[in-house]
């Protein structure tokens, strides 16, 4: 499978300790394998294998992770991003119904996917029907009576002598008249994508308009999917996807290739034949299955953790002991940009308003300016400010491009930030102060 064949990969890498550029170029190669024996789109893996290549070779290995960690790290943020990054939710209409159109290729679990997602939903409040627009195969309309009846879910009919676009039109007026605001329409399928399928899903769009069309696809597709998706999307714009049967022995090339073809995210995953067996899509969770090495991700992440926390007690320390430098501020302040260390530490220190510290200018032109301004003063400078005079000042503005006023304002702002530093510190330590007003 593939992930017994990453975690294969994995673990020589792992044997290792230092990695040279060839440990890591082979190491690549055989991860493009895996994923192309998984059915990974060829064109997928490509540009996957170059960027996690690229990353893994231009990054600095964090502290307190071993290069094959750092390896596996990029990896696996390689493969959620790739999957979209981020869980995908339906749009609902603010104007109930909303509407939901479930298409795909015959035995792609359609009809079933639809009595999951109606159930999903019903679990989450909604009210939704179901609608038998598959007049072609014969006890599909049957079978979706079924699901509807062991969910407690109504399905709207109107038998199979008229047309889909008629009978989606109709459950749409049915459901307004009735107060249904979810209506899910199970379409027909073909064994091949073929026009006559695509025109008639295409007017069944064009009569009922939904705010979702979501293709459901069969995991165990292999290369096809590619096809599929990219048929189904061209005729449809579709909204997203459901992939289907990964409980089965999938091959996994689906969940990674879908995305980045059709730019259409999955939305949600089922991996059962009872109607229970639906969930939301997490990109992290799968890349995470994908890899098959929870263990080796949380202790990552735990290493990530320490970092900052290690980070923030330095500057504690630094604080403390009043050698808070121009270097610090200047790194304090890019951090600011990302919520860094001096927000956690700050935010341990009770009584501290956050707001003020905020009174610190921090747009990026002001960061550029003030980069700039310390990167013009010199290493004693930088430690002991103190020294700075006015000739000092005069070369450091002129260095700086800035002005001589520019950089007294920076001091200015650099010794009130040590000040109010020392202050909250001193309030930390004596933490009899409370919950006092700052
Ligand atoms: P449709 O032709 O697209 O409507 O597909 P169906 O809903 O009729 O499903 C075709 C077959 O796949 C049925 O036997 C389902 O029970 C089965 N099936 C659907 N979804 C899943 C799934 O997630 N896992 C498994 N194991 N079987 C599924
Ligand atoms: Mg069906």
């Amino acid at each position: 499978s593939l992930t017994g064949k990453l975690q294969d990969i994995f673990k020589k890498l792992r044997g290792k300790g230092k990695l040279s550029e060839k440990d890591v170029k082979e190491a690549m190669k055989e991860v493009k394998i895996a994923l192309l024996e998984a059915d990974v789109n060829f064109k997928v893996v490509k540009e996957f294998i170059n960027t996690v290549t690229e990353k893994s070779l231009g990054q600095e290995v964090m502290e307190s992770l071993t290069p094959a960690q750092h390896v596996i790290k990029i990896v696996n943020d390689e493969l959620t991003a790739l999957m979209g990054s981020k869980e995908s939710k339906i749009n609902f209409s603010d104007k109930p119904p909303t509407i939901i159109m479930m298409v795909g290729l015959q035995g792609s679990g359609k009809t079933t996917t639809s009595g999951k997602l109606a159930n999903y939903l019903k679990s989450k409040g909604k009210n939704p029907v179901l609608v038998a627009c598959d007049i072609y195969r014969p006890a599909a309309i049957k079978q979706l009576q079924v699901v509807g009846s062991s969910i407690n879910v109504p399905v709207f009919s109107m038998g199979d002598k008229t047309t889909p676009v008629d009978i989606a039109k109709g459950a749409v007026d049915f459901a307004k008249n009735n107060n249904y605001n979810v209506v899910i329409i199970d379409t027909a399928g073909r064994l091949h994508i073929d026009e006559e399928l695509m025109d008639e899903l295409k007017n069944i769009k064009d009569a009922v308009n939904p705010n979702e069309i979501l293709l459901v696809v069969d995991a165990m597709t292999g290369q096809d999917v590619v096809n599929v998706a990219e048929s189904f999307n061209e005729k449809l714009d579709i909204d997203g996807v459901i992939l289907t049967k990964l409980d089965g022995d999938t091959r996994g090339g689906a969940a990674l290739s879908v995305k980045a073809v059709t730019h259409k995210p999955i939305k949600f995953i089922a991996s059962g034949e009872k109607l229970t067996d639906i969930e939301v899509f997490h990109p992290d969770r799968m890349a995470s299955r994908i890899l098959g090495m929870g263990d080796v991700l949380s202790l990552i992440e735990k290493a990530q953790s320490q970092i900052d926390e290690k980070k923030a007690l330095e500057l504690q320390k630094k604080i403390l002991e009043q050698q808070f430098s121009f270097d610090d501020f200047l790194e304090q302040l890019q951090g600011l940009k990302n919520m860094g260390p001096i927000d956690q530490l700050f935010s341990m220190i009770p009584g501290v308003n956050m707001s003020k510290l905020k009174g610190v200018n921090v747009s990026d032109k002001a960061i550029k300016r003030i980069e700039a301004i310390i990167q013009s003063m010199t290493k004693e400078e930088r430690q002991n400010p103190s020294i700075i005079n006015g000739s000092r000042k005069k070369r450091i503005a002129a260095g700086s491009g800035t002005s001589i006023q520019q950089v007294n304002s920076l001091i200015k702002q650099f010794e009130q930030t040590r000040k109010m530093m020392k202050q909250f510190t001193d309030l930390g330590k004596n933490m009899k102060i409370g919950k006092r007003r700052m």
